[in-house]
């Protein structure tokens, strides 16, 4: 892995942050003064920052089959959250990268790899998510076009990017969006007078739910699907 990396990953550090420590001449690989923020390094070497010795933390990555009914938070005292379907000893390093809400299921993706999770989430980054929706009302012939056009946000004052809409049936389409701001689909929905019934992720990037994963089960990322997002 790349010393930027190493560090922002071990330390509260950011990576743009690790790269500035770096440069500085603030960091050592086996005891050598390193100002390579590329400069490859593994878990077996020490690394000081400032001369403190820092401790190698595995990276964690793991997509979840989010049920309906559990919110995107690590404790509540009303609801059940996503992180209690972890165990305890994972609870307390994970968070979440792109959130849904407690009515919403589908793909859910926790790390310990703030860098990381900042772009799958980070607007700038326009990663596509996919969403499977259904509607109270039926979705009229305009809906793909305003969407693609943008809807104006008025809290946020912004246009959102355009949005691919396929239709799949009178009440039903599938929802391809570029950003992932607060009750997004649900205010685009409302924006053009309807309403969102169900919302199920699909895929975030090249990041698909595993179809083997029932509501409330977790596995690991892959190396090729942690890659994707690099
Ligand atoms: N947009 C929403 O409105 N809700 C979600 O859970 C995800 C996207």
């Amino acid at each position: 892995m790349k010393l930027d990396r190493f560090i922002s990953n071990n330390t509260p550090h950011s990576r743009q942050a690790a790269r500035l420590l770096i440069a500085s001449g603030r960091v050592t690989v086996a005891d050598e003064r390193v100002c390579d923020p590329r400069f490859e390094v593994d878990q077996f070497v020490a690394i000081r920052l400032d001369n403190t010795l820092l401790q190698y933390r595995p990276a964690l990555f793991f997509m979840l089959h989010k049920p309906v009914g559990y919110l995107s938070a690590t404790r509540d005292p009303q609801h059940p959250t996503v992180l209690e379907l972890f165990p305890a000893e994972l609870r307390e390093e994970l968070h979440i990268g792109g959130r849904l809400d407690r009515g919403s299921s589908g793909l859910l993706i926790l790390t310990n790899d703030g860098s990381w999770s900042r772009r799958l989430t980070e607007p700038r980054v326009k990663l596509p998510k996919t969403y499977r929706v259904t509607t109270l009302r039926p979705i009229s012939s305009d809906t793909a076009e305003r969407f693609a056009a943008g809807i104006y946000m008025t809290t946020e004052q912004l246009t959102t990017s355009p949005a691919q809409l396929e239709q799949l049936g009178a009440c039903e389409c599938r929802l391809t969006i570029y950003e992932g701001r607060y009750h997004q689909i649900k205010r685009m929905f409302h924006a053009v007078g309807n309403q969102v019934d169900t919302l199920h992720r699909e895929s975030m990037g090249a990041i698909q739910l595993d179809p083997a994963l029932r509501p409330g089960q977790y596995r690991v990322l892959t190396a090729a699907e942690i890659a994707s997002v690099d």
